[in-house]
């Protein structure tokens, strides 16, 4: 960052990804469910059933980072009715999306909203039981600042859980999955959201991200302990765990 050159790309990565959520807050939970023909729904509840919140544990807390319309919040505060939840995301259209789905389920004096970036919350130190952050880790300019962020912001005996997209490591598979990121996504994009660049964009930073072992070695790097993860659907997505002892 002391190069001006660099900086400016910097800018341009988050103010990408901001353009994209701004574009398609409206229609994305819908755009979730025909690119991932539904799948999403499965991987959002295995990281629920990994994560298993406690059912009666009251003043237990999570942070879900890059929690956009609130996918994660809603599932936590259905297996644990007496969790405090604060979902953070960077863009304020995708939390007023999020905010609308909490109003009408009944759920919004249960979860927090609060604007801000996963780089640097503004959150106080040592003050969540748990963080969770999906499909967005991705999305951050620098994942070392945003691990970070996620142990300070972690009581010890706190736990971390990512679900990411990641690499298919099956034969065949991962040749349909080729297929279907680089033509079917970006023309989805184009008929429900008016828009292909953007996914053609999510696309390619799913293909830039560091591979599982890669990314577990970013986790302990930053100090947290018992790092492990679990490949879904043929590695199609990841969870990664780990726990600030
Ligand atoms: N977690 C939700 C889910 O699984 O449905 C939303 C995931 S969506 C693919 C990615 C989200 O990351 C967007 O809402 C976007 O605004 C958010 N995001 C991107 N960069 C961010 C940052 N630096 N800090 C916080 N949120 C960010």
């Amino acid at each position: 960052t002391h190069f001006g050159f660099e900086s400016v790309r910097e800018d341009e990565k988050q103010g990408k990804v901001d353009a994209v959520f701004d574009r398609v807050a409206r229609r994305y939970d819908l755009m979730n469910d025909m690119m991932s023909g539904g799948l999403h729904r499965l991987w959002k509840d295995a990281m629920i059933a990994w994560l298993n919140p406690p059912r009666g544990g009251a003043g237990w807390s999570v942070l879900d980072v890059a929690g956009g319309t609130g996918d994660i919040a809603f599932r936590i505060a259905e297996a644990a009715p007496a969790a405090e939840i604060t979902v953070l995301d960077i863009n304020p259209n995708m939390l007023d999306v999020g905010a609308a789905r909490a109003e009408k389920r009944g759920l919004a004096d249960r979860l927090t909203f609060v604007e801000g970036n996963a780089e640097d919350t503004g959150l106080p130190a040592s003050s969540f039981d748990a963080y969770t952050i999906a499909f967005g880790i991705r999305n951050v300019t620098h994942i070392d600042l945003a691990l970070k962020e996620a142990y300070r912001v972690l009581k010890p005996g706190g736990r971390f859980l990512c679900l990411e997209f990641s690499q298919v490591e099956m034969p065949m598979l991962d040749k349909i999955y080729d297929l279907y990121s680089f033509n079917a996504i970006p023309a989805m994009g184009r008929i429900v959201a008016g828009d292909a660049d953007s996914y053609r964009y999510l696309v390619e930073s799913i293909r830039r991200f560091p591979d599982r072992e890669t990314f577990a070695d970013m986790i302990r790097e930053v100090g947290f302990e018992r790092v492990q993860w679990r490949a879904l659907s043929g590695g199609i997505t990841v969870l990664h765990s780990g726990w600030r002892i």
